[in-house]
């Protein structure tokens, strides 16, 4: 049996507050028709990354809307998710291919996984590569099949995604973020855009007073009466943690008591975050005004909070991004951000909501510099980046747009 991952219950009333009566309203009429449908997400990590955030938020919302929702992960281990990662870069575009024993890999692990999937389920929303060849390896069964995918897979490396795109057939349906993430060959008949969105009642988003959020941060050592900016981020080259870093320097040449915090934290898909935390370490090591915490050094979902909520500017120097959630979380706590103009992030920052877009270091320090010597201009873009966020991104919009998927399909 693969394992269940154990969520809280939440309850859809209580998202009135923020997303509206009316959006909660729609989410029990379009949950009606699907009441006692079994409905299975599938990926490979409890935690880490925008999936699990994802999922931790849905499956108990799905549940208190009468659907009978599990969330299971794939099993693997170093190997498996060395592979896997390489595959996820290959769909962001990287040139490296998959050798003949990679794909070995993926299929023995992806074998055992099959043979593991044993309960019957209406319905099996996959999640990312890690779980794709499930289908082809164990049968469809009489279960519809949806492939959700979370990456930027607008130029994918051909050899990987020709790899993967094999396992794509039988689907019935396949999610992208944005229309241009959906290469043109994806064997699939229905193709669905839609973006990912944030929880405003977790505990990372919900609203926490200031004075609990300056305590939080001074606990971990950060200096609250200084300016601070942050990026949060798994590490991953795709995030460019060592150019925020070059970033921050240009800008602390102007603003000497600039601290910078880098937040990340290790998923357990992602063998190539220590690496990648090594060399942040060695490159911050003699500046102690960057701080670097992980979520394996307590910095867990409170503190992520009040990180994004206390820093002057959130920065998400992204090259490649899926979406980028941690834009639409700073936003919501009305932080402005700069964020690498990348995959789903501008679509987050429409109109100039929300701070900055850019695509060089020299930008990301000039327009962190501004807002930081500009705060009011800065309260200005935040705030219309909350009300973006609120009318588009909020986790109510999402469940409606799975409700309908999942309604044509099974109805
Ligand atoms: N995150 C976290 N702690 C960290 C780093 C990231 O809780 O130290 C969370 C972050 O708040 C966000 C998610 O992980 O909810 C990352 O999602 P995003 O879509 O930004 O990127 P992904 O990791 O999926 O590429």
């Amino acid at each position: 049996m693969l394992e269940t991952v154990d969520v809280g219950r939440q309850y859809v009333n209580l998202y009135e507050s923020s997303a509206g009566a009316e959006a909660v309203a729609q989410l029990r009429e379009l949950a009606e028709p699907l009441r006692g449908a079994r409905v299975l997400h599938l990926n490979a990590t409890p935690y880490g990354g925008g999936v699990a955030e994802i999922l931790r938020s849905e499956i108990p919302l799905l549940r208190d809307l009468g659907i009978v929702a599990d969330w299971r992960l794939i099993t693997g281990d170093e190997p498996f998710f060395s592979v896997t990662k390489a595959m996820h870069n290959g769909l962001q575009g990287a040139e490296r291919e998959l050798t003949p024993a990679e794909r070995e890999t993926y299929l023995t692990y992806s074998a055992r996984n099959a043979s593991l999937l044993e309960e019957e389920y209406d319905l099996i929303v996959v999640h990312d590569p890690q779980p794709l060849a499930l289908l082809k390896l164990r049968g469809k069964g009489s279960s519809r099949w949806v492939w959700r995918c979370h990456i930027d897979t607008a130029e994918p490396n051909p050899q990987v995604w020709g790899f993967l795109r094999q396992y794509l057939e039988g689907y019935d349906a396949a999610v992208f973020t944005l229309g241009s993430f959906a290469p043109p060959d994806v064997p699939v008949g229905r193709v669905e855009i839609v973006p990912p969105a944030i929880d405003p009642e977790s505990p990372k988003n919900m609203r926490l007073d200031r004075r609990t959020a300056q305590n939080v941060l001074a606990w971990i050592g950060v200096d609250t009466a200084r300016p601070l900016v942050t990026q949060v981020s798994r590490f991953d080259p795709w995030k460019d943690p060592l150019g925020v870093m070059e970033a921050y320097r240009l800008v602390r040449e102007e603003v000497p008591d600039l601290q910078l915090a880098l937040v990340g934290s290790m998923a357990l898909d992602d063998p190539e975050g220590w690496e990648i935390y090594r060399r942040i370490q060695a490159a911050s090591k003699s500046d102690l005004h960057i701080h670097l915490f992980t979520n394996l050094t307590g910095v867990g979902n409170v503190e992520v909070n009040a990180f994004q909520r206390l820093s002057d500017v959130v920065i998400q120097k992204s090259i490649r991004e899926g979406f980028g959630l941690v834009v639409s979380e700073a936003l919501w706590k009305e932080t402005p951000v700069v964020a690498g103009r990348a995959g789903g992030i501008p679509l987050q920052m429409q109109g100039g909501a929300g701070g900055f877009l850019v695509d060089s270091v020299e930008e990301c320090a000039a327009k962190t510099l501004r807002l930081l010597k500009d705060p009011e201009e800065g309260a200005e873009l935040a705030g219309m980046g909350r009300e973006l966020v609120r009318g588009r991104f909020l986790l109510t919009r999402l469940i409606a747009d799975e409700l309908r998927l999942y309604g044509a399909l099974l109805g």
